[in-house]
């Protein structure tokens, strides 16, 4: 299966968290959030996030698949939608990953047409070295060199979600 090295560990991203709700809260201050989970990758940073976020807030969940394996498909569809309209609300997008940010303009274009009052994105990750298109990330977690990540929610195969911190996989040589 090959070798996991941490990239970043569970204190690491405790601590970044915390400094990002902080940021959050000051902005929304007096507002309620609408907090948009992309699933799969961000539920386990969006539990640590929303938890530490002190201001009135709702959660939903959207279901995006981009990827297949280790690459990008580029292609991006929707697999399980919003369950309530979101016109008029303060809307934080939370994502795991912008890679090529591809799936996030798909994400912001499609939310902009249901008329939020406003559209923030929160992204643990960003990996600018793959951006084909620039996306706005107005608060990020950590910028990470062109390495494929697994853990905190980030899959391989569906695998590795459960691992309390971002990890780099090696395979094994043979
Ligand atoms: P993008 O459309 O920006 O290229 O890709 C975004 C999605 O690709 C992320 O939400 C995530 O699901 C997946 N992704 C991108 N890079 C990685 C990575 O290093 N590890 C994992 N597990 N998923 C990734």
């Amino acid at each position: 299966m090959g070798r996991i090295d941490t990239l970043l560990s569970k204190e690491a991203i405790d601590e970044r968290i915390q400094t990002l709700a902080a940021e959050i809260e000051r902005d929304f201050e007096g507002e309620t959030l609408t907090v948009i989970i992309v699933l799969k990758g961000s539920f386990i940073f969006a539990a640590d996030l929303v938890r530490a976020i002190n201001v009135p807030l709702r959660c939903d969940f959207l279901g995006l698949r981009s990827y297949e394996g280790k690459e990008s498909t580029g292609v991006v569809q929707i697999t399980h939608d919003l369950t309530r309209n979101i016109e008029g609300e303060h809307v934080l997008i939370i994502e795991d990953i912008v890679d090529t940010g591809l799936t996030m303009e798909y994400l912001l274009d499609n939310l902009k047409t249901r008329k939020p009052a406003s559209l923030k994105v929160a992204s643990l990750l960003h990996k600018p070295a793959r951006t084909k298109i620039e996306v706005p990330i107005d608060y990020l977690g950590f910028t990470i060199d062109d390495v494929f990540v697994i853990g905190y929610g980030l899959d391989f195969d569906q695998k590795f979600r459960n691992l309390p911190f971002i990890g780099v996989m090696t395979p094994d040589a043979d």
